[in-house]
């Protein structure tokens, strides 16, 4: 069994900032990520609100984040932790290959944004279908674009998006938007949206790239197609907070509580990015989560005589 002072559960942005702060100030350091250093930044074909960066690729951020932890001695194994518990001043990390102790966890494993499901939508990921207007809106200059979706996020993004596009279609799947009335005064005010209602879609068609939507009216059971050049989807928001559910306080929504230093309800257990509730869940938001954790998990270890 391997003993670290500090285990992060997640390699996207916010665990490899922890990583590379952990391992600056002389942590032993581990990192276990189940897929590939990155986290939802691998979904980005092009980063250009990361500062000091005016373009790059996410995959390439990625690779720059991994060898910058790497190069300060953080240690990534690509594991997928199965559960984690505590034992005395312990904390008990379990992957599929092995069993590791650590005196404290930052938590980073981020969370999906729920797919749609239909054909096309894995194909075209990157290819002209988003989870990201922030990221992604500046593509699609002067484009017909779609926003699936009748909550908050969808509706302000749809407006959000009409800054580029020349025509965004609001398409959701009943009668009535679940926003906020401001933010559905907003969209409906917009020249440039044009709501769909009571649709869903069935299929994402294109060759190389997105080019048009196959909708059905769940009303009339009748089936068309739309032209666009990109879907954003905004359907909700999966946070991978399963794995210490028992001990942990979430709130309503399924996100880790947690304090201003990113301490969550258990002693040593902190969390940072997207597995906490954040109004913009953006590279440089998780990248701050991940600052503060890393600092008060060494604050903790310290405290605690655990270093
Ligand atoms: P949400 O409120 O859960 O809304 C999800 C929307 O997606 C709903 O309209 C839902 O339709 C629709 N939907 C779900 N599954 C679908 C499917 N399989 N196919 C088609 N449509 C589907 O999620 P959210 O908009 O991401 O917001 C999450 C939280 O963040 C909310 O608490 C929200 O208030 C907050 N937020 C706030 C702001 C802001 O204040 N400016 C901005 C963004 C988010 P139904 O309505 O039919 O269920």
């Amino acid at each position: 069994m391997e003993r670290y002072d500090i285990i992060i559960v997640g390699g996207g942005p916010a665990g490899l900032t922890a990583a590379l702060y952990c391992a600056r100030a002389k942590l032993n350091t581990l990192v276990l990520e189940k897929k590939m250093p990155g986290g939802q930044i691998l979904n980005t074909e092009r980063i250009e609100n990361c500062p000091g960066f005016d373009s790059i690729s996410g995959l390439e951020l990625a690779q720059r984040m991994e060898q910058h932890a790497r190069r300060f001695g953080a240690n990534i194994k690509l594991e997928e932790v199965k559960e984690i518990h505590s034992e005395r001043n312990a904390k008990v990390v379990k992957t599929a290959k092995g069993t590791y102790h650590a005196g404290a966890v930052i938590l980073a494993a981020g969370g999906e944004p729920r797919w749609l499901n239909v054909p096309g939508e894995k194909e075209f990921l990157g290819k002209g279908i988003s989870y990201c207007a922030l990221c992604d809106g500046p593509f699609f200059a002067e484009q017909t674009i779609a926003v699936v979706g009748g909550g908050d996020a969808a509706v302000q993004e749809a407006v959000y998006l009409t800054k580029f596009a020349q025509k965004v279609y609001l398409i959701h799947r009943r009668h009535s938007l679940r926003a906020k009335k401001e933010l559905q005064e907003e969209l409906l005010e917009n020249a440039k949206v044009e709501v769909i209602w009571d649709t869903i879609i069935k299929r994402i068609e294109g060759k190389e790239t997105v080019e048009r939507l196959l909708l059905r009216n769940v009303k009339t059971g009748k089936n068309s197609p739309l032209e666009v050049s990109g879907v954003f989807i905004y359907i909700g928001f999966v946070p991978n907070s399963k794995l210490l559910n028992k001990n942990l306080e979430l709130d309503e929504r399924g996100y880790i509580k947690t304090d201003f230093k990113m301490l969550t309800s258990a002693e040593g257990v902190f969390a940072a990015g997207d597995i906490r509730f954040q109004l913009a869940k953006q590279i440089t938001n998780a990248m701050s989560d991940g600052t503060t954790a890393a600092i008060a998990a060494e604050a903790y270890l310290k405290e605690k005589g655990l270093i």
